[in-house]
Order: C-alpha cells, then sequence, then structure tokens
C-alpha cells in the first residue's frame, strides 16, 4: 500500500507539472518573452539623455512592455485627421502631405532601400519588420520647416525642430528597441542647392543608421555611448563616399577640447564631423574589418573594452593617435 501510495503521488506531481507546463505555455504563446527584463538604471538614463543638447534624436523609455504586434496601425500619419498620404512597400511607409510631390515620395523609399546593404555592412544587421515584431519604418517626408516641427513637436520634442534636417524618434522599453518615426526636414532637403548634392539620401541614410545602431546596442549591458560614437558612426556609414575636411583652427580645437570618454564634445562640428573622422582614422589604422569588429564589440561592452579587445589599445592611446593625425583631414 505504500508504495502504491508514493507511485500515486509521483504520478500526481508528474500530472500536475505536466499541466502547469501547458498552462504556463498557453500563456506565453501569445507574448514574446522579454528580451531585457532588466535593463540597468544607468543604461536607461543614457537612453533618455540621447536627445538632449544637440542632437537629432528624441528618445523616451517606457517602464511597461510594448504590446505586440508593433505594427503601424497606430502611427501618427494613419490617422485620417492628419491628412497624410502613405506610400508603402515590404520595408518601409513613407508618410507625406499634398505639398509634397509623390515623385519624391517615390524617391525616399528608393533611397531607404539602397541605405539597407550599408547598414548590414557598417552596422552589422539591418533591422527588416521580421526583426522588430512587424513594424515597418515610418518615415515623414515633410514639406517644410512647418510641417516638419508639427510632425516633431507631435513625438514631443519642439526644440530640434528648425535646427535638425532630420530626426530619428525611439523608445527604449523592457521588450526592447522600438523605432517611433523618423522624420526628414523638407527645409534642407527640399532646397535647390542640396537638393543637387542628393542631400535627402544623405539625411535619411544618416538617420536609418541610428535605427540600426540603436537596435544593435545590448540593453542588458550597462551601457553608456558617447554621442561622438553615435554621430560619428552615422556619418561614416551615411556619407560612405566623403571624408570630413578641417580648417587648422578647427582641427587645434578639437585637439584641446575632445576628449574621447567625454559624454559629448563642446561642439556640434566636433561631434558630427570629428566623430566622422575618429571612425575615417580607425578604418585608416585597423582596415573596415577592425572597424566592424570594434562596433560588434561596442554594442554590449562598451567602447573602452572594445579598444582593448579589437585593437588591443586603451582609449587614450587612440585619442592621442587620432589626435597625431587629424593633419590628414585638413582642408
Ligand atoms: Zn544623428
Amino acid at each position: 500500500m505504500k508504495r502504491l501510495g508514493s507511485i500515486a503521488a509521483v504520478l500526481l506531481v508528474f500530472i500536475l507539472s505536466a499541466l502547469a507546463l501547458i498552462k504556463v505555455y498557453d500563456k506565453g504563446k501569445d507574448q514574446k518573452p522579454l528580451r531585457y527584463a532588466d535593463i540597468p538604471e544607468e543604461t536607461i538614463d543614457w537612453f533618455k539623455s540621447l536627445g538632449e543638447g544637440l542632437g537629432d534624436l528624441i528618445s523616451d523609455f517606457n517602464p511597461e512592455p510594448r504590446p505586440l504586434p508593433w505594427d503601424n496601425n497606430g502611427d501618427y500619419g494613419q490617422d485620417p485627421e492628419t491628412g497624410l498620404t502613405t506610400l508603402e512597400d515590404e520595408y518601409f511607409i513613407i508618410y507625406f502631405s499634398s505639398a509634397v510631390k509623390k515623385k519624391q515620395a517615390e524617391k525616399c523609399l528608393g533611397l531607404a532601400h539602397g541605405a539597407i546593404p550599408r547598414m548590414e555592412e557598417i552596422i552589422g544587421k539591418y533591422y527588416y519588420p521580421e526583426d522588430m515584431n512587424g513594424r515597418k519604418v515610418p518615415i515623414y517626408l515633410t514639406a517644410d520647416i512647418q510641417e516638419y516641427t508639427e510632425v516633431v513637436t507631435r513625438f514631443g520634442a519642439a526644440d530640434v525642430a528648425g535646427r535638425s534636417s532630420g530626426v530619428t524618434i525611439s523608445e527604449l522599453s523592457p521588450s526592447g528597441y522600438y523605432l517611433k518615426a523618423i522624420a526628414i526636414n523638407g527645409k534642407y532637403v527640399f532646397d535647390k542647392y542640396l537638393e543637387s548634392q542628393n542631400y535627402m539620401k544623405d539625411v535619411l541614410w544618416h538617420e536609418l543608421t541610428h535605427y540600426c545602431f540603436f537596435a544593435s546596442v545590448n540593453y542588458n549591458y550597462a551601457v553608456r555611448l558617447p554621442m561622438w560614437s553615435y554621430e560619428g558612426i552615422a556619418e561614416y556609414t551615411g556619407i560612405p563616399d566623403r571624408r570630413p575636411t578641417f580648417s587648422q583652427e578647427h582641427i587645434d580645437q578639437m585637439r584641446s577640447e575632445c576628449n574621447l570618454m567625454a559624454t559629448h564634445f563642446p561642439y556640434v562640428f566636433e561631434v558630427y564631423d570629428g566623430g566622422h573622422s575618429i571612425f575615417c582614422h580607425m578604418e585608416d589604422k585597423y582596415k573596415l574589418e577592425g572597424l566592424k569588429s570594434f562596433l560588434k564589440t561596442m554594442y554590449s561592452k562598451g567602447i573602452p573594452t572594445s579598444m582593448e579587445e579589437t585593437f588591443s589599445t586603451t582609449v587614450p592611446a587612440f585619442e592621442a593617435d587620432w589626435k597625431a593625425n587629424l593633419d590628414k583631414f585638413k582642408r
């Protein structure tokens, strides 16, 4: 009897466990497991600070997991009251008003597609809708500064409006990185001269680099990447055929002011063009493969560890070497 009893007990435990498992499975099958259950405070603070200062980023942290699916149904441009038209394919949605020609929206869509191989090559991965719970990249192609301000304000940051040519608007939550929108400022991309320089491509590729870069960061780690790294790589990736150039005065200024471990460099040109020159110098010294390995490690482990593991060097040593070689960028 005693033995039978224990067999029954074991069976009962087994059945209960199986039932519990089925229950857990049922509960979980509609919801993807959280990728970032534990994002360190430091990383949250860093992500929230991306939009501060002189950047072209608006970012926010949402403590609640973002419900699925992450499709585009809730986009600002989906509301008929906005009066926006959509041009859509399998990866992107362009939202534009009647003040923007359809031909321009088609051009924008083509340029967005053209960015994909470049993102895969440099950033290491392009994030398709299937990587983003079904969400396509929403791009607001605005006609002028008014429309741009309207869109950007809608996403909660008026102070970026007007000054930037484009902006990437992002959210981090326990479900991971989420791209709310990319907006392109018509004041600049439809300027006659800049249009002749295909400036829309430069801006769009810069913003798409932000998207793929911030989607690549591993938010489980304590990451605090300086501004030169994400603005510099966006310039480097977005403008593959151009190296930055500087006056002697600006070179001297960067030599005395730019500390690679500081959150920001003091001036805009130092962050964007200076950051660009840092990646050009990295490529000169360690080849494209070195630069790509550096990024890959940096997404999780940050800059000092990646410098060490990838190049067997330190940040101060690399900084000194970059500064010593700045003359090659002289205008
Ligand atoms: Zn940027």
